[in-house]
């Protein structure tokens, strides 16, 4: 089409676009696309009102569940509820105007938030410099993966396992997997702990590194971390945390005092960005000194007064996110890390262990704690005991939609049998938590009583219960 319909140039010479006569286009567009794929009838658009539109969508974004709705503990995610002021930031024209051609003249202030929100970091882990370009949690994991690798690169040390605890996460051994290495397992103990005697068993100069998440993800903490450092540093192994739960370690413990070499932080459950879905996400990964030179480039510097992209960085593992990261996300976590402080922080850390272990507490009566060890930030129970009325962990998860709160993760950890993990997080005041419990004894009770209205829940949402299995076999996601 000839563009010169589109854009009209006024007297000043601006430009503008402008929308075609009617007739004009439909005769260029003719010309350009085959009748064939042309509609023949009017597009019959419907005439509503504003009122009408705004219910549409309203009622439209409350059928699926959300932490503005109620509450959401699914275990591992930190569905925290996320201050609406973070948003409100990040949406300024300040913050999404800005080009990522720009020229670093121009983008002073977004480089100095990348760096204080990389110093904040450093301060809360006890890492020496982060880079803040991964999308995820797990492709944090992959970049220390690769951090890892060049470094005994660099030492002409080629080792070819990465150890992982069996209570890991999935992703884990994926990261670990695409960063070309074996992943090799390590037992728990009963305590739900590394088992130390499985892991001398396993290490070996071949071994590249420990990929360990503390608190793991049974939420206990690991307390012979320091003696698992020291095991594995003696054979120039790395030892690399699996930070996504460090809602439990704000401002009392530090990963680089627990001899952690690699940390990857989840800004997105950590330092609150709403999250599921798809949505944009942020896992920075922060290293010890002597990995510094492998960090992904460019690096935000400050030199003088002035914020830089340094480039020159020789051994770097390259770049690993197109542009610079999600700015969004990094934008929301300055703001929490501002608006909260260090004390702010720290009482993020001690509600989260508190209301965990108050939902443990009040429901051990009611399902099975496999693993008896007090947790942190989140508490594992086990669907075992409904069994013998023919109920499983998922009916269970399914019943809780009926009442209005999301499910909990289940079936994970991959070690407890019919697992139901639940992380309250630090943003639910004791009613709502008091709520929960009410609920989960609710179904405790239908389980013995009324099975099968559990086994064929849920009743009250607008899709029922899935066939997963025709659904992963007959893949159909259009409708
Ligand atoms: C969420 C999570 C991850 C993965 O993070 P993503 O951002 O979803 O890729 C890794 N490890 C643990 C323990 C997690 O909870």
């Amino acid at each position: 089409m000839d563009r010169k319909l589109l854009i009209e140039r006024s007297s000043e010479g601006k430009q503008s676009v402008v929308l075609p006569d009617c007739d004009v286009p439909e005769k260029a567009v003719r010309d350009l696309i085959p009748g064939k794929f042309l509609r023949r009838e009017k597009c019959a658009l419907p005439e509503v009102s504003e009122p009408e539109i705004v219910r549409h969508y309203v009622n439209l974004s409350t059928l699926n569940h959300h932490v503005d709705k109620d509450f959401y503990p699914l275990g591992s995610c930190t569905m925290k509820y996320n201050p609406k002021i973070n948003e409100a930031f990040a949406a300024s024209p300040y913050i999404t105007g800005l080009h990522p051609f720009g020229d670093e003249d121009h983008a002073q202030a977004a480089l100095k938030i990348y760096y204080e929100v990389e110093q904040s970091l450093c301060e809360i882990t006890g890492m020496d410099a982060y880079t803040l370009q991964p999308a995820a949690g797990s492709h944090g994991e992959l970049t220390g993966v690769m951090i890892m690798r060049q470094y005994h690169r660099m030492k002409n040390n080629h080792k070819a396992t990465i150890l992982i605890p069996d209570s890991a996460h999935g992703t884990n051994p994926a990261s670990v997997h695409l960063g070309g290495y074996k992943a090799v397992t390590v037992a728990s103990t009963n305590e739900g702990l590394v088992d130390i005697d499985d892991l001398k068993a396993k290490l070996s100069g071949d071994v590249a590194g420990f990929m360990l998440t503390n608190p793991n993800t049974l939420g206990i903490f690991e307390k012979n971390v320091l003696q698992i450092a020291e095991l594995v540093h003696a054979v120039d192994g790395l030892m690399y945390m699996d930070g996504a739960n460090m809602n439990a370690l704000l401002g009392l413990v530090k990963t680089g005092d627990m001899q952690f070499d690699i940390t990857h932080l989840n800004l997105h459950k950590t330092f609150s960005t709403p999250h599921g879905g798809g949505g944009p996400g942020a896992g920075p990964i922060g290293v010890k000194e002597k990995l510094i030179p492998y960090l992904p480039v460019p690096r935000v510097l400050k030199k003088a007064e002035r914020y830089v992209m340094s480039w020159d960085h020789p051994e770097s593992i390259g770049k690993v996110m197109a542009f610079w990261g999600n700015y969004s996300v990094i934008v929301k976590t300055w703001v929490y890390i501002r608006m909260l402080g260090e004390e702010g922080l720290r009482d993020v850390a001690k509600h989260a262990i508190i209301n965990a272990n108050y939902l443990r507490a009040s429901l051990e009566g009611d399902y099975e704690l496999p693993y008896r060890s007090t947790p942190m930030h989140e508490c594992v129970f086990s669907g075992d005991r409904q069994k013998c009325h023919g109920v499983r962990t998922l009916d269970i998860a399914k019943r809780m939609l009926d009442y209005g709160v999301h499910a909990p993760t289940v079936y994970f950890p991959l070690i407890v049998h019919e697992a139901l993990m639940i992380e309250p997080t630090e943003t639910e005041h004791k009613a709502s938590l008091d709520h929960f419990i009410d609920i989960m004894r609710s179904i405790r009770r239908e389980c013995e009583n009324d099975p099968e209205t559990v086994r064929s829940a849920p009743h009250t949402t607008p899709v029922k219960r899935l066939d997963e299995v025709k659904a992963n076999r007959e893949l159909n996601v259009r409708w």
